[in-house]
């Protein structure tokens, strides 16, 4: 029988590190908090981080809001299997309908082509949200995802499929604290 052995050794390299990603996302907090603290009337604010590859950065980003809001959270797939580029992005079931009329923070790992946030953007207009802002942990600096209207940006990384700190490749290498991209050969 094999035994386990470490993901590290898939690495080719570190693109942004696990204390660098702990500096920014205190920033975006901040940055987060003092914007959702000021708005106005009687609307609650909700987190709608989409899943799966979110998990950790709204685990680390919520603990630093401290206002009094809600989380729901929406799958979307656009990666399949052992593919590195996007296939159309898909919601995997209803948006709550307990976000009508809320403020809404969409939380993700990456924007790549843009069809995601998309996606979800007219899904919550459809639904009626009271506003919405997006909020991804990093973004690649290509043409589709700078033209994607989006609020905060944690970092901006070249056009590589990165793994680590929430994001997957086939499933796999979510548990990386660092941003990274694999060897050719790492499955
Ligand atoms: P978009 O819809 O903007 O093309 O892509 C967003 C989604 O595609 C992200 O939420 C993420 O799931 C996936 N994605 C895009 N680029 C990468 C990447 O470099 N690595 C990983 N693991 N997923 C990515
Ligand atoms: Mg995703």
């Amino acid at each position: 029988m094999q035994r386990a052995r470490s993901i590290r050794q898939d690495i080719d390299r570190i693109l942004v590190t696990q204390q660098q990603i702990a500096d920014r996302v205190s920033e975006m907090a901040n940055e987060i908090s003092a914007e959702l603290m000021s708005l106005e009337g009687d609307s609650e604010i909700v987190l709608l981080p989409i899943m799966t590859g979110s998990v950790i950065f709204v685990a680390d980003l919520m603990r630093q809001l401290p206002m009094r809001l809600r989380i729901d959270v929406v799958t979307v797939s656009s990666y399949t299997g052992l593919s590195k580029k996007s296939q159309g992005a898909r919601l995997r079931d209803k948006i709550p309908e307990s976000i009508r009329g809320q403020h809404v923070l969409v939380i993700d790992d990456i924007l790549d082509s843009g069809s995601t946030i998309r996606l979800i953007r007219s899904e919550l207009e459809n639904l009626g949200v009271r506003s919405m802002r997006s909020c991804m942990l990093l973004r690649k600096t290509i043409p589709s995802a700078m033209a994607t209207p989006c609020e905060y940006v944690g970092f901006d990384i070249p056009d590589e499929f990165v793994v680590g700190y929430g994001l997957d490749y086939n499933g796999y290498y979510r548990n990386l604290p660092d941003i990274c991209v694999l060897k050719a050969d790492a499955h």
